[in-house]
């Protein structure tokens, strides 16, 4: 019997790691989810789980071999970046993203081993602009991706739904998954961000075709508008492909706090965006939801938005 509890991951030490340069990808995001923090403030008796960092094999399935070796040793190599200018290479780069990556596996099996509904994994760096070959925009290994991959290994998981609400396209795991009709990949985001990709024709490719969508939401929306879009695309998309399991790359850049953001989401939108993605997925999935963070920089936006998410995937 699952407790209505969800599992929260955290990653405990990294936040006191000063490994990071300047980057607003920074220990401090994940200081400030330390588990106690946000069951206070969602009101919740939470479950606090800690996680060891996995093998690399965890990697394979979604990352190239010759990249997960580039990682591990950019370092040594004295490269200052993974990407243009962004993903910074720091001494711990590699142990620190296949960490982050551990935790989506670890949350999978607990969730289908039914300990408990939902899981939320506060982890850094976040991974959905990172491909199968490559690092873009602070993320090393898709996180979301090899949770999904991973829990396709499962016997009687066939499909997979990533939902992605970050305000940039999750635009790393729909490549990954571009002509894999096992995960439909839905990401909203707002127009015009980087990197210049999630365009709404962009549906997937060869069997993979009409398994992805973006919903693209011009800056300025009203909220109301926004969560009308979010809900039809969930309407639209779900029932359709009737996934096993819901994996959420839950961003809180969308908050009207955030930098990036030219929206009016608060915490109480990304309340009832839980709300409604766990409606609409339940009758498929028994409300067996993974849920892992990938942006959001503006630190007290991120406590309150997480805590709100948080909220409501313990059924309260
Ligand atoms: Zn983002």
């Amino acid at each position: 019997m699952a407790d209505r509890a969800a599992g929260y991951f955290w990653q405990a030490g990294l936040e006191r790691r000063r490994t990071s340069l300047v980057c607003p990808e920074k220990p401090e995001r994940c200081a400030v989810l330390m588990p106690e923090r946000i069951f206070r403030a969602a009101g919740v008796a939470g479950r606090a789980e800690t996680f060891a960092a996995r093998g690399e094999s965890i990697l394979r399935p979604v990352h190239e071999r010759v990249y997960i070796e580039k990682v591990k040793t950019a370092h040594r190599a004295g490269m200052r970046y993974l990407d243009a200018g962004e993903t910074e290479v720091t001494a711990d780069v590699f142990e620190q993203a296949l960490w982050a990556a551990s935790a989506g596996c670890e949350a999978v099996e607990r969730v289908l081993a039914g300990e408990f509904l939902a899981a939320f994994c506060a982890v850094r760096p976040p991974g959905h602009h990172a491909n199968r070959h490559r690092a873009l925009g602070f993320c090393v290994f898709n996180n979301a991706a090899v949770a999904a991959a991973h829990a396709l290994s499962h016997p009687g998981i066939d499909r997979v739904m990533v939902l992605d609400w970050d305000v940039h396209p999750g635009n790393g795991t729909m490549e990954i998954f571009l002509d894999d009709p096992a995960v439909f990949t839905l990401s909203i985001h707002q127009a015009g961000l980087f990197p210049e990709s999630g365009r709404e024709d962009i549906k997937g490719r060869g069997a993979g075709e009409g398994f992805h969508r973006n919903v693209v939401i011009p800056p300025g929306t009203p909220t109301p508008d926004y969560l009308a879009r979010f809900e039809q695309a969930l309407a639209e998309s779900v029932d359709a492909f009737a996934p096993a399991l819901l994996i959420v790359s839950a961003g809180f850049d969308a908050h009207y706090g955030d930098p990036a953001s030219k929206l009016g989401l608060d915490a109480d939108s990304f309340a009832q965006m839980t709300r409604l993605a766990l409606q609409a997925t339940a009758p498929h999935t028994a409300g067996r939801t993974v849920s892992i963070l990938e942006g959001g920089y503006n630190l007290s936006a991120l406590v309150d938005c997480v805590a709100a998410h948080y909220r409501v995937l313990c059924g309260a």
